[in-house]
């Protein structure tokens, strides 16, 4: 039977401003990087997205190497896009990247016109859509003149394919850059997508948060969990025995030394505290700042999503909350 969105889909979501632009995203987004790959079959991948959906969760992000192998979570959610969320486009926000190594030889990877352009053609033919609401330049390119790889951004956006464009994990310096070369050909900067969390805070260290306050460019938070690290579910009494913990375990390398389990631990005596689960508590960190757009989540079960979309029916957090997050982090 075709699916139907639930009627009630946008009774409990929080939807927050992009910077200065139009675009509202929910406070919780969902990215099909892992858990969506090509060995992953559809009615459960469409299970987890169908719930997404039905919660008011309108944005979901992808790039083109996502996988694996790279390609198959564009191709998986192009699938339902035919099969299921057609008649619902015009409500969902559906981004893709360009940056990471996606074919061979000197065109497949990092910042230049040649390369973003094929790869969003790509793109949009594996995810069955016309346009992508936001695309992004998915890493700063330290060899190809920012001009170029802005100027193909630009062009994407004149030509309808991207309604918005980004970068991600771009630094303070390339971010403003960015910002203001594309100001100049007619387009807004209007998200970035770094990495953060309670144990990750370079965006915040090296300014990149306030500088996207102050240029009206919005912020979408990925791995706000640590990749998981943030469910304590590699805490120090349950780690023992898994591949996270074996030495040389490339899974989530530093996250994982003595000192961020302990801290893993106190946080989660904070959220027991605050009768809710360690990942409700880690989202609630993320969203505080009036910068930060959405949190965008990455989950391998539908339980795993119930769980993180439970973080919005308590956001706040208090000075002493906050210092006890501090001082745990910092070990
Ligand atoms: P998270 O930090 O949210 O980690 C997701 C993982 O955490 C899940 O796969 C799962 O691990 C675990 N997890 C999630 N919820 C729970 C829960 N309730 N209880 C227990 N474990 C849980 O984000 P990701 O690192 O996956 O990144 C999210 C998205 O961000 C990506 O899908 C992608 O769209 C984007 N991203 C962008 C990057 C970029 O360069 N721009 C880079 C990386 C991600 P498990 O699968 O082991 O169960």
């Amino acid at each position: 039977m075709a699916y139907r969105a639930s009627e009630d889909r946008y009774d409990n979501m929080q939807y927050r401003r992009t910077g200065r632009s139009g675009l509202k995203l929910p406070a919780i987004s969902l990215g099909l990087w892992q858990n969506f790959g090509g060995t992953r079959d559809y009615p459960s991948a469409f299970k987890i997205l169908s719930y997404a959906f039905d919660q008011g969760v309108t944005h979901f992000d992808l790039a083109n190497n996502y996988g694996p192998p790279p390609g198959s979570s564009e191709e998986l959610f192009g699938q339902m896009m035919v099969r299921d969320f057609a008649p619902y486009r015009d409500e969902m926000i559906i981004s893709s990247k360009a940056g990471y190594d996606m074919w061979p030889g000197p065109y497949g990877e990092f910042g230049s016109r040649k390369y973003l352009i094929a790869s969003c053609d790509q793109s949009l033919k594996r995810c069955n859509v016309d346009y992508f609401d936001i695309f992004y330049s998915h890493r700063f390119d330290p060899e190809t003149p920012l001009e170029e790889t802005m100027g193909a951004l630009a062009s994407l956006y004149h030509q309808g394919k991207a309604l918005y464009v980004g970068v991600s994990s771009y630094p303070k310096k390339e971010t403003i850059e960015a910002s203001r070369i594309l100001n100049e050909m007619g387009v807004p900067l209007t998200i970035h997508q770094p990495s953060y969390s309670i144990l990750n805070r370079w965006i915040e260290d090296d300014g990149t948060l306030d500088t996207l306050g102050e240029l009206g460019v919005g912020c979408i938070a990925f791995s706000p969990l640590a990749q998981g690290v943030l469910s304590g579910k590699y805490s120090k009494d349950k780690a023992t025995g898994t591949r996270a913990t074996e030495p040389g375990s490339s899974l989530f390398g530093r996250h994982l030394e003595t000192g961020v389990l302990a801290a893993v631990d106190a946080l989660q005596d904070l959220a027991d505290k605050r009768g809710q689960t360690l990942v409700q508590l880690a989202l609630a960190w993320v969203l505080r700042r009036e910068e930060m757009t959405s949190a965008l989540i990455g989950v391998r079960t539908l339980e795993q999503l119930k769980d993180n979309l439970g973080a919005l029916s308590n956001l706040e957090l208090s000075d002493d909350e906050l210092k006890i997050i501090d001082d745990a982090a910092k070990g």
